[in-house]
């Protein structure tokens, strides 16, 4: 069992990525004011020169796939934190065994135990 005081450190861990991660969100994707955790991302504009339309389709790919990259470590954030409120954080989401501390002072946002995860891979 994780004591109260490492699933408070968890929980501090996973608040302040989440806010990093929204941070780096809000530099390039606007916040869906209809679905809740959702973001999306605009279409940049340089310019009309043909190099600078080049230059936004790149950017804006690099954009969407850091977009989806970075909101589903929000998701799988929102979901630990989430546990931690109704008292089921540290338990494998497969196996229901517990994911050792060591894992989780790492990755708070962990929902596998290291043999699913590697099964998973
Ligand atoms: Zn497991």
């Amino acid at each position: 069992m994780l004591t109260e005081e490492q699933i408070g450190i968890a929980k501090k861990k996973l608040l302040e990525e989440k806010s990093k991660i929204e941070a780096q969100l809000g530099k390039f994707a606007q916040k869906d004011s209809v679905v809740e955790g959702n973001y999306k991302t605009p279409f940049p504009d340089f310019g009309n020169e043909t190099d600078d339309n080049a230059q936004e389709v790149t950017e804006y790919e690099q954009n969407i796939s850091r977009e989806h990259d970075l909101e589903s470590e929000l998701l799988l954030i929102g979901r630990a934190l989430e546990k931690i409120d109704n008292g089921t954080y540290g338990q494998c989401e497969n196996c229901d065994q517990e994911i050792p501390w060591e894992r989780l002072e790492i990755r708070p946002q962990a929902k596998l135990c290291i043999d699913c995860k590697e099964k998973s891979e």
